[in-house]
């Protein structure tokens, strides 16, 4: 029974027993124009049922506390909860962003030394631990790109060149920062098509953005050529650092000739995220760009730490200092694991993503078909045959209790089933998906009426997606009538 069906007027949660001080008249504490003329027409319950009605909507939810969780490009692993209990405590969830420095020396030592540990992940001088999200993390970095070219007096740059296999931010991001995209297009084995990229490269070239492993999971061997392609012309690369999960303590952004690095601490570094924030998109940018970095930034000196701002920096890009609940997370994820710990999750997600991958294939096409990195793209063109579509088979997932993998991602597979594993699922999971795949499959061929209705087990069937992303109702509100 709902929470609206189980009201009756005058319930109560609990009472308060008789006032033993004088009573303060209503009209002293507000004003009589802003009291309300009748009551607010909420559900009058008891304790139990407010608690029963919050559990069972969070019951329909999926997150990766409740089981698999294989989005590609998103990172969804599972977070340890003692990073939760740190971030809980009271020496940090209580500061105030208006206090003086000498009062949060222990928040500024963590900050300082986060951002120390993020350059030494991305092989690069210096970090900013203010923007928002990864996407925020590429304005940012574009802005420095484009005020480091400006300095130089080489403001006619405003082309970047983005692979078609790119996350759409990127684009997006470059538009904000008034600059036109070229997109480079992918070669036969996944990667950067090298030739046409030299051509598009030139004098105009801002920079390129580029994740590697790229958005197909596969790593780009040609990197070391394309950043002299880059580099030669005056331009500077920037790393989309969404899939960090896969070269952790293996191999540095910065060695591969990249210039600036974003993190997505809330998929990388154990923020718990899908519910829309809040996130953390620290950039990391080589010594030349380091004076442009936005301010506020830590610094250690022998009196503590300060707060100071870069010679030439671009201003600020986020009120206060970030989201620093997130900079605890990462910094506890960071030391609890250390740098043996960093290089052993990268490791992990990779197998685990070759495992997956080889074990599909016999049921679901592969399109590049290369040793992975910690993710990796099927197409559901073998399922198409039977009417099925890649939609279908990821809704059919859900019956399983397993979250859909990314679908229609990268655009340049047809019926694209985006799948990441990451490193924090045992091997008896990942069997479990396997099988719950090779179900479907058979059921595309066997029964594929049961696939198109899918999912049959979740509290909602299939939903007018486009209505619940611009018109979600997310507030319950009490009808005329209740409030007469
Ligand atoms: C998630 C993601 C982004 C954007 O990051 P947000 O933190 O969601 O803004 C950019 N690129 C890739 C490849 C991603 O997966």
């Amino acid at each position: 029974m709902s929470i609206f069906d189980s009201s009756a007027v005058g319930r109560r949660a609990y009472r308060f027993p008789d006032l033993d001080v004088p009573e303060v008249g209503l009209d002293e504490l507000i004003p009589r124009e802003h009291q309300r003329q009748s009551p607010p027409g909420l559900p009058e319950v008891s304790e139990v049922e407010v608690v029963r009605h919050f559990t069972q909507l969070s019951r329909k939810n999926h997150g990766v506390d409740v089981d698999f969780y294989p989005l590609g490009s998103c990172t969804m692993k599972y977070n340890p909860k003692i990073n939760e209990d740190m971030a809980a405590l009271s020496g940090f969830n209580r500061l105030h962003p208006y206090q003086t420095e000498n009062t949060v020396q222990g928040a500024l030592a963590l900050m300082h030394d986060l951002a120390g540990y993020l350059s030494a992940i991305a092989g690069l001088a210096s970090t900013t631990l203010q923007p928002a999200a990864g996407a925020h993390g590429e304005l940012t970095g574009l802005m420095i790109m484009r005020e480091f070219q400006r300095h130089r007096g080489d403001e006619q740059r405003d082309e970047v060149i983005i692979p078609d296999s790119a996350h759409g931010t990127n684009p997006a991001s470059a538009m904000m920062v008034g600059c036109r995209v070229r997109e480079v297009p992918t070669d036969s084995r996944g990667g950067v098509d090298v030739s046409a990229l030299r051509e598009m490269a030139g004098p105009k070239t801002l920079g390129l953005m580029l994740t590697n492993p790229n958005t197909l999971g596969v790593f780009d061997e040609n990197i070391l050529e394309i950043a002299e392609i880059i580099h030669q012309v005056g331009g500077l690369l920037y790393y989309d650092g969404a899939n960090a999960n896969a070269i952790l303590g293996m191999v540095r952004p910065g060695d591969m000739g990249f210039d600036i690095v974003h993190f997505n601490l809330h998929k990388t570094f154990s923020t718990p995220h899908g519910g829309g924030g809040p996130g953390s998109g620290p950039i990391s940018v080589s010594e030349e760009l380091t004076p442009f970095l936005p301010y506020p930034l830590v610094t250690k000196t022998a009196s503590g730490y300060e707060f100071f701002r870069p010679a030439q920096t671009i201003g600020r890009v986020k009120a206060f200092y970030g989201n620093f609940g997130v900079l605890v997370r990462a910094y506890a994820y960071v030391r609890t694991i250390g740098a043996d710990g960093m290089r052993q999750i990268s490791e992990t997600a990779v197998l685990h993503a070759n495992y997956l991958m080889r074990r599909l294939q016999k049921s679901f096409y592969l399109p590049y078909d290369r040793h992975c990195m910690h993710e990796f793209v099927l197409s559901g063109m073998n399922q198409k045959a039977f009417g099925i579509r890649t939609l279908d088979i990821a809704k059919r997932l859900l019956d399983h209790g397993i979250h859909a993998p990314t679908v229609y991602f990268p655009l340049i597979v047809d019926e694209a089933i985006m799948v990441e594993p990451t490193e924090t699922e045992t091997k008896e999971t990942l069997d479990r998906f396997i099988d719950a795949m090779y179900a479907i499959a058979a059921e595309a061929e066997a029964n594929p009426d049961l696939l198109k209705d899918a999912p049959h087990s979740t509290p909602i069937g299939r939903l007018d997606e486009a209505a619940a992303a611009r018109r979600p109702v997310v507030r319950w509100e009490a009808s005329v009538e209740d409030e007469a």
